[in-house]
């Protein structure tokens, strides 16, 4: 029998070596208050606390875990990799492989360098877009979210599009002076912006389909537009699928809504199944200018592990369609169902979707960007949130997350959530 641990008492602990007990803020339950799970361990589409309650998980790891926890084949993947060595800090033939398997997916990603979080992966993708213009702007959107570089963590002033202000602590304004944050879905804010100084915008980095303020799907031909707006200024133009990438589809977003090619591509989560492991790619002549071939810098101790590696290939090999249509299926059942839990107790709500994506506003009508995102009872949400909790099903600890399901979500993991959200639609009710 494993050692029963008692989460308050660990979180006492943990907040005294750790600050907020937590790795990474969101998963100290700030939002929503009470105490983190802590996990032993996971399998399929359940976790199990130190206390040893088993919860159906709706986190998915905030994604990679796309074929459920611990799958058998990945776990034996990495377990193999792990017994040849843990890092050699010189390429292997895996990182060949997988490689071939992002461009085999993602075609504009001619080329494809690893790197070991999404935040470098993006981090790079901006230093590299200033390499190859010369320029020195970017521009981003208020809500989405590209990682913690100093760059990328600027939030907008008023007005509708703004030079960026440090979004935290200890970002300087030179390291946002040159972000620039405008809101989501706005054609005409943008417009305005490239009118102004076009020249000097290096590119435009926005997610695939943003599901970091909550899932705000991009307006029909949204993307497009950003792709004919770049390249009529001779900006770049970076698709941040860190979260989308082989998630919503073999290949990501793009590969769902195709028709205009990016620059560059990040990626992570999924692709290193659970592992850390993420990746940028796109033409190859701009990803030539990185370093060791050209002038733009950029590096990494672990980047491209042996075990990140074989766990992203063991992943990308067992997504295949019969997954995709698994997660898309699941994710329509359990849309429908906290549509229908939440109009019978009459708790105001949008479901708001991107492929298998989706997210729950506590509020009506539709969300395009991150000023109505947070128009929300986000007390309802927290109290729906602690209600599921209760009932054996973590979802995500914040309003603005999307949910995450996995291919290992079966009949009876699905009727477990189901079955819990009649009695946290009445805990949301105000
Ligand atoms: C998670 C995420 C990142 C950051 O990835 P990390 O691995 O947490 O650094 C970047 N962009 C998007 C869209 C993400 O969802």
């Amino acid at each position: 029998m494993a050692e029963v641990i008692d989460n308050e008492a660990l979180f006492r602990h943990a907040r005294d070596v750790i600050p907020g007990g937590v790795s990474s803020p969101v998963r100290a339950f700030g939002s929503v208050g009470g105490t983190p799970v802590f996990v032993a361990s996971a399998r399929g589409a359940y976790i199990r606390d130190v206390a040893g309650r088993e919860l159906v998980d709706l986190v998915c790891s905030w994604g990679p875990a796309l074929l459920g926890h611990a799958h058998p084949e990945v776990v034996e993947a990495v377990q193999e990799a792990a017994a040849k060595g843990l890092s050699f800090g010189a390429p292997t033939a895996a990182e060949v492989e997988l490689a071939d398997a992002v461009r085999a997916r993602v075609p504009v990603a001619e080329q494809v360098r690893f790197v070991s979080t999404g935040t470098e992966a993006t981090m790079t993708a901006i230093r590299l877009a200033r390499g190859a213009t010369g320029r020195d702007r970017i521009v981003k959107f208020a809500g989405c979210y590209h990682g913690h570089s100093d760059a990328l963590l600027a939030s907008a002033g008023s007005g509708v599009a703004t030079q960026g202000l440090p979004g935290s602590a200890g970002v300087t304004e030179a390291a946002t002076r040159d972000t620039i944050v405008v809101e989501y879905n706005d054609r005409a804010a943008l417009e305005e912006v490239f009118a102004s100084s076009g020249d000097r915008i290096a590119a435009i980095i926005t997610e695939a389909a943003p599901a970091n303020m909550g899932v705000v799907p991009p307006s029909p031909g949204f993307n497009f537009f950003l792709r004919e707006l770049t390249s009529r200024h001779g900006a770049l133009l970076i698709v941040d699928e860190v979260l989308t990438g082989f998630r919503v589809g073999p290949g990501g977003w793009l590969g769902l809504e195709g028709g205009y090619r990016p620059d560059i591509v990040t990626f992570g989560k999924v692709v290193g199944g659970g592992m850390p492991l993420a990746a940028l790619g796109g033409r190859a002549d701009l990803m030539q200018l990185l370093a060791p071939v050209g002038p733009v810098y950029q590096a990494g101790t672990l980047s491209g592990n042996p075990l990140a590696t074989a766990a992203g290939l063991a992943t990308l090999r067992l997504a295949g369609d019969a997954v995709y249509a698994t997660v898309d299926r699941r994710s329509l059942e359990l849309q429908a169902a906290v549509g229908e839990a939440l109009s019978a107790a009459s708790v105001p709500h949008h479901i708001s979707a991107a492929g298998s994506l989706f997210s729950v506003f506590f509020r009506e009508g539709a969300v395009t960007n991150y000023e109505e995102a947070k128009a929300q009872d986000q007390g309802a949400f927290a109290r729906f949130f602690h209600s599921m909790l209760d009932q054996g099903v973590a979802l995500p600890p914040s309003a603005f997350e999307a949910w995450f399901l996995s291919a290992a979500h079966d009949d009876e993991a699905m009727a477990r959530i189901v079955d819990a959200l009649p009695v946290a639609a009445r805990s949301a009710q105000s």
